[in-house]
């Protein structure tokens, strides 16, 4: 079977019970997506609802101080303050012409979960979600907001109480219900269709990127440079430069505080490829093939595997596998602040620092594209102790 595959990664590594919900989810997602009826939905909300399309902001004074061109993709500027709504609404909108009643998910920063309810509301389904109990203690305010548009929190106490064990909950919650439910999967991971799905719907980011920047400067950029985990903003933004070879395409994971593998998310840099949660992937295991804990003070890169066709771009060289350091992290945030006066996710950070710190990568006459992935706002206690002190 090569549908599915990137390369010799993803797959569908799931029990019997949840290959029927796989098989009739890709069935639907290859019928009901090409239909005029749904695109006219999807980018009707994705315009009306979301904002779409971003801006691609040309930042003058953060140009200046690096040396060279930088244009930033707009996505926190997306309803919600993620590139995630991309991929709820397209999700939610299918789940429903499915005839689903009610959506599940897990989050860890909460921006999908948040993503996920605002999407299920506007379709018309319950939204329930999983989340670590380490993780809604750290992520308050995206609870309290997924609380007041009515979705149902369910805390998982299994593992360590993070992502990767709010994954495995939620697959397992999905096996006993898929008939009335769909599992809101929010990155590029997962078993098949998942990956395929989730980018998909995110590759409006970078249609929309392409048709700006030609309009702007004539030609596609130098490079693009994205941050991730699972790998969904990034290949939203490189997919339609994947076959254009002159566009230098750089995905930056979380490297945490330093890159021992205890105190890292960087899965590219010292991971092996591996199965979890359906797929297979680039992970972090030790040599018997358990998940090492991944960390960055990055909630939402904070998860021990880089999804099935980012594993793949990245082990063909297509995507060059970069990292950014906490401390670069929190320093970055300081410099777009200061030259644009944007507050940028800890995530988005990672990609602005990869910039800020590798002037070798880059040239004079590059056109440097940032998929600014989202805002700050969330991380405005963390960013201020890292600056101040306790805050
Ligand atoms: C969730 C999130 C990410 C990481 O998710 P990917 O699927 O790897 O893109 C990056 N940036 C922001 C702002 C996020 O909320």
């Amino acid at each position: 079977m090569t549908k599915g595959r990137f390369g010799r990664y993803g797959g569908m590594y799931v029990s019997e019970i949840l290959m029927h919900a796989l098989l009739e989810l890709e069935e639907a997602f290859e019928r009901i997506y090409p239909t005029e009826e749904f695109q006219k939905e999807f980018h009707g909300l994705l315009r009306d609802y979301g904002g779409r399309p971003t801006p691609l902001y040309y930042a003058r004074n953060f140009s200046k101080h690096v040396g060279f061109k930088v244009y930033l993709k707009r996505e926190d500027l997306l309803c919600g303050g993620s590139h995630k709504l991309n991929n709820a609404l397209g999700q939610a909108l299918l789940a429903k012409k499915m005839g689903k009643r009610r959506l599940i998910t897990e989050t860890a920063a909460g921006q999908h979960g948040l993503a996920t309810v605002m999407a299920g509301n506007i379709c018309g389904l319950k939204t329930e979600i999983f989340m670590g109990v380490k993780d809604i203690e750290r992520q308050a305010s995206n609870v309290n907001k997924m609380k007041l548009l009515g979705a149902k929190i369910k805390p998982v106490k299994t593992g360590a109480g993070v992502l990767k064990d709010a994954v495995s909950e939620t697959l397992r919650e999905w096996a006993s219900c898929s008939r009335t439910t769909h599992y809101l999967m929010g990155s590029t991971v997962g078993p098949h269709p998942f990956p395929t799905i989730v980018a998909t719907f995110q590759s409006v980011i970078g249609q929309e990127l392409k048709q700006q920047i030609l309009e702007k400067e004539g030609r596609v950029p130098d490079a693009i440079v994205a941050c991730g985990s699972g790998g969904s903003n990034a290949l939203g933004a490189f997919k339609p430069f994947i076959e254009e070879k002159g566009v230098r395409l750089y995905f930056v994971e979380g490297g945490g505080e330093s890159l021992g593998a205890e105190n890292s998310a960087a899965a590219f840099q010292h991971g092996s490829p591996g199965v979890l949660h359906g797929s297979l992937m680039m992970l972090m295991q030790d040599r018997w093939g358990q998940i090492r804990p991944s960390k960055t003070r990055a909630a939402g890169l904070n998860y021990p595997g880089r999804g099935p066709e980012i594993s793949h771009l990245c082990e063909e060289g297509r995507v060059k596998p970069c990292y950014a350091l906490d401390r670069e992290v929190f320093e970055a945030v300081g410099v777009m602040c200061r030259t644009e006066g944007l507050i940028p996710a800890l995530e988005t950070a990672h990609a602005i620092a990869y910039v800020l710190n590798h002037p070798e990568e880059f040239s004079r006459d590059d056109i440097v594209v940032i998929n600014y992935s989202g805002r700050g706002d969330k991380d405005i206690e963390a960013i201020l102790r890292y600056y101040y002190g306790s805050s």
